[in-house]
């Protein structure tokens, strides 16, 4: 598959070496855990990078971050993204969600 920045790509079996170029990262247990504790960035304990939490415009598949949240208790409930390129704001399932 071709790599197509305008193409709606919601697709799980996107390959890992395309998404290293915008360093997003499917990581669904750390997603999760970031929804469990109710943050939106998380520092890798190995590597000390921070994560933040990111995910694909549906208008044109750019990387949007988070424009803002909603917890429930303790954990993430809603994220809302914004993307930079085109100021749309969406929402996708925890499952789309990213981690840059
Ligand atoms: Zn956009």
């Amino acid at each position: 598959m071709l790599p197509n920045k305008l193409g709606l790509e919601s697709n799980y079996k996107a390959s890992n070496e395309k998404e290293i170029n915008m360093k997003a990262k499917r990581l669904p247990s750390m997603v999760k855990k970031m929804f469990a504790e109710g943050e939106i960035t998380m520092v890798d304990a190995e590597t000390k990078y921070r994560y933040s939490l990111t995910a694909k415009c549906p208008e044109d598949g750019e990387y949007a971050s988070v424009a803002r949240y909603d917890k429930s208790g303790h954990s993430l409930k809603r994220v809302v993204f914004k993307c930079e390129i085109c100021s749309t704001e969406f929402e996708v399932p925890q499952s789309e969600i990213m981690v840059v």
